[in-house]
């Protein structure tokens, strides 16, 4: 419900379910006390942008529904046109994991989409690109500094002979040595280094720059290693090999190899591929109280229409799904699905209790000054861009995705271990949404990102590529932006850079490491 609507400068609010108590200002400024915002309520005190506003008297105790979810409950009265801040709203407990509803809603897909195209690189794998890039995996962050050099040598003395390759990325982390590599999370961080490695955009070309005496050996992350020179071959430069006498040898050694995968990757071309090829990760970073009003349910409707097409879709982030899980277990295809959904979100509750904090640290100051009181409020704005598409799958931190269909991987909410643990999963497009604005970027995968709000997307209009803030407005539904993001996913997919790509902007890679650090 859009609150008094008398033209386009009238007072704005927002409630989103019919069953809601609460809606929230969408004015940039907020509204001032006096305001008549909705028949019969006027603001008994200033409410900011994105904050919520009272829409019957609220008793101490009574239950706050936004979502028709109870996001919390009164800590004490609050009258119609009153503001329910953060201070006034206590949150209620996680809902408990031992009763939950198991795949007994899954929505009905519509027809499927056909002729949905982009211009990708065929993999020999049966993936496909979206971008032609030269990866240097690493086995310990021993390498990192030569490695960076190398890569940059790359960049300026290789690459302009190789017009048809995008790029050159190290995958640098702070794994692989110094670590209780045999303990039971272990196997976390290994396959997601393994996992990343054979992203579709590396198109079997990987290499590998290792010390020689670290924990973590190449044969342990990859198996025996094919020889160099045979199609999908890994190469392997150790800097501790006896043949490299200084650094100019490394370098140089690093270079060989290098250049025999560019050879290979530089004759590849882009080719009309379905979209049943994409597989796409979706994100937030940032939020705040439009997220789950125009930027995610717009990539919901996106999504939905990737499933359609055939499309593999991850969404994650366990922490900002912990309090809708019933939707989400409804969702599932199978109860067998549901069950993995469970098992996923009780392994993270424990793995936050050894830290002693539950779901609720997940929350910023930012996502506050945006209007989201708590997590519970959070995670149901964050779960809407899962569209309304069957659960068709789980994906354990650092596995690679079995589409098609919508997926949950579980992973951290943490914008860099979740893009990274999306990248390990195969994902060859990211969609990230936020609402208080970020530069995020990945060098390796493409990062499409979009706006809650029209204000951030226009003071950042050479960051954020799509403004979603004219949902609030008005000016577009749900469902435009989403065809329009669905557009942009295309065109990118092709080869279209975005803007993070045009500024060259880019995150390092974040391992998830739950196992100790020795
Ligand atoms: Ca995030």
């Amino acid at each position: 419900m859009a609150g008094r609507i008398e033209g386009p400068d009238a007072p704005r609010i927002i409630r989103v379910h019919p069953a809601d108590n609460v809606a929230i200002v969408v004015d940039d400024l907020g509204l001032p006390a006096g305001t008549g915002v909705a028949a019969g309520i006027t603001l008994a005190e200033r409410v900011p942008q994105g904050h919520k506003v009272a829409l019957t008297p609220l008793a101490k105790g009574d239950a706050v529904r936004r979502y028709d979810t109870v996001i919390g409950t009164a800590a004490e009265a609050i009258p119609a046109g009153g503001y329910v801040s953060e201070a006034r709203l206590v949150m209620p407990e996680a809902p408990a994991l031992d009763d939950l509803p198991l795949a007994t809603r899954p929505s009905p897909l519509g027809p499927p989409i056909e002729d949905t195209t982009f211009e990708g690189y065929r993999n020999r794998d049966g993936s496909v690109g979206t971008r032609n890039l030269l990866a240097i995996t690493t086995t310990v962050q021993c390498v990192s500094g030569v490695v960076e050099h190398a890569v940059d040598r790359i960049r300026r003395e290789l690459l302009p002979r190789f017009p048809n390759v995008d790029g050159v990325v190290g995958l640098d982390h702070i794994y692989g040595c110094g670590v209780a590599i045999d303990a039971p999370d272990a196997p976390i961080p290994i396959r997601t280094l393994h996992n990343i490695s054979r992203n579709p955009n590396f198109g079997g070309e990987t290499m590998v720059v290792s010390l020689g005496c670290e924990k973590l050996q190449s044969e342990r992350l990859f198996g025996p290693l094919l020889p160099m020179g045979g199609d999908g071959g890994i190469g392997l430069v150790t800097l501790q090999d006896p043949a490299n006498v200084g650094f100019e040898a490394m370098i140089a050694s690093i270079l060989r190899t290098a250049e025999r995968h560019l050879e290979r990757l530089d004759r590849r071309r882009r080719t009309s591929c379905p979209a049943s090829a994409l597989v796409v990760g979706m994100q937030c970073g940032g939020s705040d109280a439009f997220s789950g009003i125009t930027a995610n349910p717009a990539l919901g409707h996106a999504s939905d229409l990737l499933v359609r097409a055939g499309a593999t879709v991850m969404f994650s982030e366990n922490t900002e799904v912990r309090d809708g899980i019933a939707q989400l277990t409804a969702r599932a295809a199978t109860p067998d699905i549901a069950r993995r959904i469970i098992a996923e979100l009780d392994w993270y509750d424990r793995y936050l209790a050894r830290g002693s904090v539950d779901r609720s640290a997940n929350t910023t100051p930012g996502n506050k000054t945006g209007g989201l009181s708590n997590i519970v409020e959070k995670a149901m704005g964050s779960i809407v861009k899962s569209g309304s598409a069957p659960i068709a799958g789980v994906v354990a931190p650092g596995e690679r995705a079995r589409g098609p269909g919508l997926l949950y991987a579980a992973t951290p909410a943490s914008d860099f271990v979740c893009g990274t643990l999306q990248m390990a999963a195969g994902m060859n497009l990211h969609v990230f949404t936020t609402g208080r604005g970020t530069p995020y970027g990945l060098a390796a995968v493409p990062v499409i990102k979009v706006a809650t709000r029209s204000d951030p997307a226009r003071r950042w209009h050479d960051l954020i590529d799509v403004d979603a803030g004219i949902i609030a407005t008005g000016a577009a539904t749900i469902e435009e932006v989403g065809r329009q993001m669905l557009a942009l996913m295309l065109e990118v997919a092709s080869g279209k850079p975005t803007c993070a790509e045009k500024l060259r902007l880019w995150n390092q890679l974040a391992l998830f490491n739950p196992a100790p650090i020795t």
